[in-house]
C-alpha cells in the first residue's frame, strides 16, 4: 500500500501546477479485480473519496459483500444499455455517459427508481478507437442534452489519456478535456467542476492540466491479476 507516496506525489504535482492546497483533488481508488477485503484494507490506510469499478457484474458481487457503510462508488467503465438499471442500483455516480441514447435511458430508469443521478460525460480525447467516450465533434450536443434531463445532474467530465510514453501527447489529451469543459461552462452557465483525469501512469500530468479527480488502481493495490470476482 503506497498511500503516503501517492499523496506526496499528488501534492507535489499540485504545487508544480501552482494550484492552492485549498483546491481539493479527489481520490478515486480503482478497485476492479480487487477483493472486498483489499478494498476495506485500502480504506484503513488512506483517505479515499470514492471507489471506481468498471464492470457491473463484479460490482454487484462485491456490493453484496461490502456491508452497508461504504464510501460512494463510481462507475468508470463503459455502460451497456441492458445494464443501466443494475448500475443505478449499485453506483452513486456514473462517469461514463458517452451518448445521447445512453443519457436518455439512464434518465428514464433513474426516474422509475425515483433517483437523481450524478454523472460525468466521458470524452475520447485520444482519438484511439478502442477507447469509449464521446468525440470532440459530438461533445456540445451531448452536453446540451444531458443538462436538459431532469433526473441527471451533470458534474463534469472524464477522460482516459492515450497509451503512449510521449508526455506532450498525454498532456495534449488532458488539455483538450480542460478546454472542452471551459467551453461547456461558458455556454451553459453551470459550474461543471469535475475533471476526472489521470491514472497510475499519468496522474501528475493530469494535475498539471487541471485534474480535480484522479483514478488510481495499480499504484495503490499493485499490478492487476484478472480473476473472477
Ligand atoms: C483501470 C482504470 C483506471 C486505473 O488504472 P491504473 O493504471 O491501475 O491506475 C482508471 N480509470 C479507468 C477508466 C480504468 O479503467
Amino acid at each position: 500500500m503506497n498511500a503516503e507516496e501517492i499523496f506526496a506525489r499528488i501534492n507535489k504535482a499540485r504545487e508544480k501546477a501552482g494550484r492552492p492546497d485549498s483546491e481539493k483533488i479527489f481520490f478515486t481508488a480503482v478497485s476492479k479485480t480487487r477483493t472486498v477485503d483489499e478494498m476495506h484494507e485500502a480504506e484503513k490506510f488512506m483517505c479515499i473519496d470514492y471507489f471506481g469499478e468498471n464492470r457491473i457484474q463484479e460490482a454487484e458481487n462485491k456490493n453484496a459483500l461490502f456491508g452497508s457503510r461504504r464510501i460512494p462508488w463510481r462507475l468508470i467503465g463503459h455502460l451497456q444499455a441492458n445494464k443501466v438499471r443494475k448500475a443505478l442500483e449499485i453506483f452513486d455516480y456514473i462517469d461514463s455517459i458517452d451518448s445521447i441514447e445512453l443519457a436518455q435511458r439512464v434518465n428514464r430508469i433513474a426516474g422509475e427508481l425515483h433517483k437523481v443521478t450524478h454523472v460525468l460525460i466521458e470524452v475520447n480525447t485520444s482519438g484511439e478507437e478502442s477507447k469509449s467516450g464521446v468525440s470532440h465533434q459530438n461533445f456540445n450536443e451531448l452536453v446540451d442534452n444531458v443538462i436538459g434531463l431532469e433526473n441527471l445532474r451533470l458534474e463534469g467530465f472524464m477522460t482516459v489519456g492515450p497509451l503512449t510514453e510521449n508526455q506532450s501527447e498525454i498532456r495534449r489529451s488532458f488539455a483538450e478535456l480542460r478546454g472542452l469543459a471551459e467551453g461547456a461552462r461558458t455556454s451553459t452557465g453551470l459550474a461543471l467542476p469535475v475533471l476526472s483525469m489521470g491514472m497510475s501512469d499519468d496522474f501528475e500530468l493530469a494535475i498539471l492540466e487541471g485534474s480535480t479527480m484522479v483514478r488510481i488502481g495499480t499504484l495503490l493495490f499493485g499490478p492487476r491479476v484478472y480473476k473472477n470476482i
